[in-house]
């Protein structure tokens, strides 16, 4: 099977050097990028290949690069921004990449940036991830010494200043409009939409925002071309995709598998099953801000449109499980308080809804909770969903919960009968 993204990651956590690199054919597809193809043909390849955004929203990478203003009157100052903040409970896919190859993501980096003639690009990264930090820096200064970056880059008359910021350390920051107001050093709260970064972004100019694994596809399909890049997938939609299980399984981590591989296989064959005494009761498909899916969901293709049939989102790919042994109540709350502290405050919906919905959940599990706040909590997750707040963090907090009042309503039924309140644990 290939597994392009994580073909040069180490077991041992080591990270690879340069030299492993251009050994491995590296650099080798933004050799092809300069010499052969215009910005525009590099942005119809990514556009044909199918590739979406692996941070989460799942995006057309392509399309998202086409609404940048291109040609002789398009600004002359543009921006590439690598998000790399990943903050997600649940969600450590790009740290493998970060940690283990960082010449895949200069690499795919430069191909981006000179697909939509940027000559300034930076990557934003989570202020905890403090060995990828290192590690980056070493790798740029190789690439630089090594004409890979800076000045007229491997003589094609192309140029690109690659610069490493690293994160204070805000989940919003993983919003690309907070990331933006972030790296200019403003508060780290979303912007409205228009203007889109593409047209206004950074410092005002036309800017794009893609994820870390998004951008390590680019160097493969531009060395290896649009229908090798399909063919990897078993589904509809192109690639392959960094999955992630952590939950009580025998071998949590992160594989590279062909897009459409069903969540059975992931965790039964990748994480080697759940762990003796445990039975799987639900999953997180795509981390912390997605719907609960079942056991009866586990045959479905782990893509976004299968995984959006079902009911949920395939986010960022990486699943958190839910085992029979623990309460599905106590672990919502465990997310909403997360969800609640990291609000950036701007708007009333999720200000001030996220602490009533973790105050009601604490209610319920110490015993005080009334049957009327199973319905509050049902209501608070429409008024925080999609279309009343200004960004996606409060309806993405508010999707486990959902579900898990539709999935498991028996177990937040179970806290309103006092004599099954044990110290916060049901009885
Ligand atoms: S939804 Fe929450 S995080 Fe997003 S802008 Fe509103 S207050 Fe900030």
């Amino acid at each position: 099977m290939d597994a392009p993204l994580t073909r040069n990651i180490k077991s041992d956590g080591s990270t690879v050097t340069l030299a492993e690199y251009l050994a491995g054919g590296g650099y080798e597809g933004l050799k092809k990028t300069l010499a052969e193809f215009t910005p525009l043909e590099v942005q119809q390849r990514v556009k044909d290949s199918g590739l979406r955004g692996r941070g989460g929203a799942g995006f057309p990478t392509g399309l998202k690069w086409s609404f940048v203003p291109m040609g002789e009157d398009a600004p002359k100052t543009k921006y590439l921004v690598v998000n790399g903040d990943e903050m997600e409970p649940g969600t450590f896919k790009d740290r493998l990449l970060l940690e283990g190859d960082p010449h895949q993501l200069i690499e795919g980096v430069a191909i981006a940036s000179y697909a939509i003639q940027a000559n300034v690009a930076y990557i934003f990264l989570r202020g905890e991830y403090r060995l990828a930090a290192a590690r980056l820096r070493r790798a740029i200064a190789e690439a630089e010494a090594h004409k890979l970056l800076g000045e007229n880059i491997l003589g094609s008359g192309f140029s690109l200043d690659l610069r490493l910021h690293t994160s204070a350390g805000r989940y919003i920051c993983g919003e690309e409009t907070a990331l933006l107001n972030s790296l200019e050093g403003k508060r780290a709260t979303p912007r409205a939409k228009p203007p889109f970064p593409q047209v206004s972004g950074l410092f005002g100019k036309p800017t794009i925002v893609n994820n870390v694994e998004t951008l390590c596809n680019l160097p493969h399909i531009l060395r290896n071309g649009v229908e090798w890049y399909q063919s990897l997938s078993r589904s509809g939609e192109p690639g392959t995709k960094i999955y992630g299980v952590s939950g009580r399984v025998e071998r949590p981590g992160a594989w590279e598998l062909p897009m459409g591989t069903t969540a059975r296989e992931i965790i039964e064959e990748h994480a080697g099953g759940m762990r003796q005494g445990y039975r799987l009761k639900g999953y997180l498909p795509g981390g912390a801000s997605t719907d609960f899916l079942l056991p009866e969901h586990l045959d479905i293709p782990m893509d976004y449109g299968s995984i959006a049939k079902a009911g949920s989102r395939l986010g960022t790919g990486t699943m958190i499980l839910l085992d029979d042994k623990t309460c599905p109540v106590q672990m919502v709350l465990n997310l909403e308080r997360f969800f609640a502290q990291e609000s950036c405050g701007w708007c009333t919906p999720c200000r001030d809804g996220l602490p009533w919905t973790v105050s009601l959940l604490e209610d319920l599990i110490a015993g005080r909770g009334r049957p009327e706040d199973l319905e509050t909590l049902a209501r608070l997750c429409g008024l925080l969903g999609p279309g009343n707040t200004f960004c996606a963090l409060a309806p993405g907090a508010m999707e486990p919960l959902q579900s898990a009042l539709k999935y498991f309503r028996a177990d937040f039924e179970r806290y309103l009968q006092p004599q099954n309140i044990n110290g916060g644990a049901h009885a």
